[in-house]
């Protein structure tokens, strides 16, 4: 047995091997050492003819799932290995066999993965300074492939697929992108795979021949070169882990992402998509308040929807007109969810099917769906918008597959495949024939009980039965004088003892016959049935498409009555004028009717770059949000928020907002800050949405000031970049730029004095903030008095000293200083010598300079040392 282990072991050196003994799978060696260390079980040891004792584990296998979910969810894979043979039947060891290798990306049990996600696994590949890149979930058979020309582009589809396992080529895994960083942040395993998978020829031949093509054009896949290669390739994983031949994988669909706005990973966590910025909660989100679903394809499909929005104005209105048509038709619409609601994920139980691992339930909760369908699709037939059609054309209703369903599988039958009770009666007549041989059997034993109590005159005889004697006759020792002699004993206990007779042997061959026979034909009886469905798995596939569609449609319909919202106009020209603008997540999170709504207008013309000041706290960053997020919305097929919404398209949206510390990534806040800033301004175009947060506020004023100013100089310009632009900003001074640029606007959120404090009105008004209340925010804050007395009173020296100015002159003296720096640099003159203090020649400032304890040095003390100092000069 060892030796068949140690085999098996070698063909997958990779995996954890689950080697099934029995009842229990078994871990050998450093298996045994990992999985009892990441699974918390007992580590114990077995003579294998080795001088020293292997180190074993096990786990049982009615139990396997979790303990597969835990190893996998820690990356490992796991190869789980079968009894193939009967062990009844076998001739020395038992066959064993690899059936299924199971890795993160391709977990099929239910418990392990969410219903209302996606989980997918991807493969990348780089060859020629380009990306090919496919992914899969086979919970559900979807399949998609694109190519992307940069790295930018590629890390912006891992983040929208999310995947949790990425296979990929040596030379992407060699190409000097962050992958470690990226399997932190993503929780993912990424490896590469040996060089054979990425054949070219090998990969072309696998994909024509698993969708009986004969050429890959029939695919839509001749544009995608290192597509193919990446396709190719996950199909060859996905054959060789999954051990089947992947029916369900219907389809293959290419897409570019020139179809979908573009948002990039922090775009996605900042404008809280699907999950929340801090919590990682769908609570809070933008999924969370459309959401609306009944079931988990529904689910399922409006998170992609969000996930990717489209930019196509005439795909679009094809949504909306289905959302319109759903908010009107509100009877139809209940009707529909009511139906939507028993309707069980077709899409995975469909994979369950023709992967031949669903049971007898999940063919009733099948059929319990289907049964839906006709009701749905009448309600359907009478809908006029184009999508709405298509979908009723598309939903096949299925009546064949619920009849065979309903007709041959019992109604409460068990999850047990082998053990009976699976099928209805009057569907096959041999089963029927059996079941009565079996049920007739009792009433035969009834009789022959009776028969015997008679013949012996034990009144108290019972026959009785038990899985290792079978049936027998049991006298209690108060009758053992009568017992017969053709009675003969099987066993004696301390009361009783135990009889058979010949009679009674072939009473029991009979029944036990007919049982063993009953459960094989209802077995396989079963089998046909599923395997029947499986063959229609491109119709169910199709109907759940449907459904999905459907689902997303009504949910998004009832929601846009429920919050109030509107239908947005879509234009092409890219200008966005929304009245009474609100957030969709925050008005859901506040008081009902508290939130105060704004308009916006934006275009390419005059109002190209909003400058949005006001005091922290004031409601900026919900603003800037709310507009970025009602034209997602609209663009994703939604109603949005607002009394009026007129959106121009746009291509991306970028949002660079608050200070988010990447901790993890070991960056600076402010490097951080800047490498977005970077990313935005080489990747935005005129027609991208901007929303700018604090930009320049990790780094000094005055370096951040000209930061700022600088990234609105270059946006304003059409010629550099031309992108409408929400700018909240602490540097008042930005304000001026209003008038020296005609395409940017002053905005602040206003707010109103009330003596001492400050009440937030949250209303946008035009022109731009003078006070930052920044000493009122931290009263209202919490800030103890002591504190924010003694702040006031600073801020008065501070006023009466009129520091700004003092400020303002070191600054200039600063730049002085700087240029000469640089001047000299171009002369090779040595550039230590030049500094801010070049200019000073008197050894007692630069004694006392020295001197100074920098650390122990208040702001204010530095101010008034540095202008002390300087009166010196
Ligand atoms: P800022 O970015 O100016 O510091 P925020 O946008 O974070 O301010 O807003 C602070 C809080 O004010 C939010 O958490 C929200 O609860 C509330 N708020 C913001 N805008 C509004 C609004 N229009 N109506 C009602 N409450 C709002």
């Amino acid at each position: 047995m060892m030796q068949q282990y140690m085999e098996t072991k070698s063909q997958y050196p990779d995996c954890i091997l689950f080697y099934r003994l029995g009842d229990f799978y078994e871990m050998f060696f450093d298996d045994a050492l990992t999985a009892s260390k990441e699974l918390e079980i007992t580590l114990t040891g077995k003579n294998c003819g080795m001088e020293e004792r292997a180190p074993m584990c096990g786990v049982p296998y009615h139990a396997v799932d979790g303990y597969l979910t835990k190893l996998v969810s820690k990356g490992y894979k796991v190869a789980i290995c079968e009894q193939v043979e009967d062990p009844k039947q076998a001739k020395g060891i038992v066959k064993r066999e690899v059936v299924r290798i199971v890795t993160p990306g391709t977990i099929l049990d239910a418990a392990a993965i969410d219903e209302s996600k996606n989980n997918y696994i991807m493969c990348i590949v780089y060859i020629a300074d380009r990306y090919g890149l496919s992914v899969a979930d086979v919970t559900t058979g979807d399949y998609f492939v694109t190519e992307l020309p940069d790295g930018q582009k590629l890390k912006d589809e891992i983040f929208k697929f999310m995947p949790s396992e990425i296979i990929c080529n040596e030379s992407f895994y060699m190409s000097g992108m962050d992958l470690e960083d990226m399997k932190n942040r993503l929780g993912i395993t990424i490896y590469s795979l040996e060089s054979w998978y990425f054949d070219d020829e090998i990969c072309k031949s696998k994909l024509m021949e698993h969708f009986k093509v004969s050429s890959l054009q029939g695919l839509g896949l001749s544009d995608y070169d290192c597509g193919v290669i990446s396709a190719g390739a996950l199909l060859q994983y996905l054959l060789e882990t999954q051990k089947n031949d992947l029916s369900h994988m219907t389809h293959i669909t290419p897409y570019t992402t020139g179809k979908y706005m573009m948002l990039d990973s922090s775009t996605r966590r900042n404008l809280e998509l699907c999950e929340t910025l801090r919590e990682k909660q769908k609570r809070g989100s933008l999924l969370w308040v459309l959401d609306k679903t009944k079931t988990a394809m529904g689910a399922r499909t409006l998170r992609k929807y969000i996930e990717q929005p489209l930019i196509e104005r005439t795909e679009i209105e094809r949504r909306l007109d289905a959302v319109t048509e759903l908010k009107e038709e509100a009877i139809s619409r209940e009707e529909i969810r009511e139906y939507l609601s028993p309707v069980y994920d077709l899409e995975r139980l469909i994979t369950r099917i023709t992967y031949g691992s669903a049971n007898p339930r999940d063919l009733t909760a099948f059929s319990t769906s289907l049964e839906m369908l006709p009701a749905i699709h009448y309600i359907l037939e009478d809908m006029k918008s184009d999508l709405l059609c298509e979908i009723c054309k598309e939903m096949d209703t299925l009546e064949d597959l619920c009849s065979l369903v309903k007709s041959a599988i019992a109604q409460e039958p068990p999850i047990a495949m082998k053990e009976g009770n699976i099928i209805r009666d009057g569907y096959s007549e041999e089963v029927d024939t059996l079941r009565r041989a079996k049920s007739d059997g009792k009433t035969w034993l009834a009789k022959l009980e009776e028969q015997e109590r008679e013949k012996t005159g034990i009144k108290n005889l019972k026959i009785k039965y038990n899985k290792v004697f079978g049936y027998y006759l049991e006298v209690t020792n108060s009758y053992k004088e009568l017992v017969p002699e053709y009675y003969t004993r099987k066993q004696t206990l301390a009361n009783s003892e135990r009889y058979i007779t010949s009679e009674l042997k072939e009473l029991e061959d009979t029944i036990l016959g007919a049982e063993d026979k009953l459960y094989a034909l209802e077995y396989e009886l079963y089998c046909t049935v599923r395997d029947t469905i499986a063959g229609e798995v491109i119709r169910i596939q199709k109907t759940a498409k449907a459904v999905a569609a459907l689902d997303v449609f009504t949910s998004l319909a009832l929601v846009a009555e429920r919050n109030n919202y509107i239908r947005p106009t879509i234009n092409v020209q890219g200008k966005i004028d929304i009245k009474d603008g609100r957030h969709p997540v925050v008005e859901q999170m506040i008081p009902n009717g508290s939130f105060i709504c704004n308009d916006t207008v934006l275009d390419d013309k005059k109002q190209r770059i909003s400058i949005i000041t006001g005091p922290n706290m004031a409601g900026k960053s919900t603003y800037m949000r709310q507009v970025a997020l009602i034209v997602l919305m609209a663009q994703l097929g939604s109603y949005v928020p607002a009394s009026k919404a007129n959106i121009g398209l746009v291509d991306r949206i970028f949002t660079r907002v608050g200070a988010s510390d990447d901790l993890a990534s070991g960056q600076s806040t402010f490097m951080v800050e800047m490498t977005e800033v970077a990313n935005i301004l080489r990747n935005a175009t005129s027609k991208s949405l901007l929303v700018l947060d604090e930009i320049g506020r990790g780094t000094s004023t005055f370096d951040g000031l000209s930061i700022a100013w600088a990234v609105v100089e270059y946006i304003s310009d059409a010629k550099l970049l031309g992108a409408k632009t929400l700018f909240a900003t602490h540097y008042h001074e930005l304000t001026e730029l209003e008038g020296k640029i005609n395409n940017v606007n002053n905005y602040c959120i206003a707010v109103k004095e009330k003596g001492d404090d400050i009440v937030f009105l949250r209303k946008i008004v035009k022109g731009g903030a003078d006070k930052s209340y920044g000493i009122q925010v931290a009263k209202l804050a919490g800030v103890p008095d002591i504190v924010i007395n003694r702040a006031k009173e600073i801020v008065e020296e501070l006023a009466d000293e009129d520091i700004t100015s003092r400020v303002s002159e070191i600054a200039s003296r600063e730049a002085e200083a700087k240029k000469k720096t640089k001047s000299k640099k171009y002369d090779e003159v040595d550039i230590a010598q030049f500094s801010l203090f070049d200019t000073v020649k008197d050894d007692d400032v630069l004694e006392e300079l020295k001197s100074i304890d920098v650390g122990n040095l208040t702001p204010i003390d530095a101010l008034n040392t540095i202008y002390r100092l300087q009166n010196k000069l």
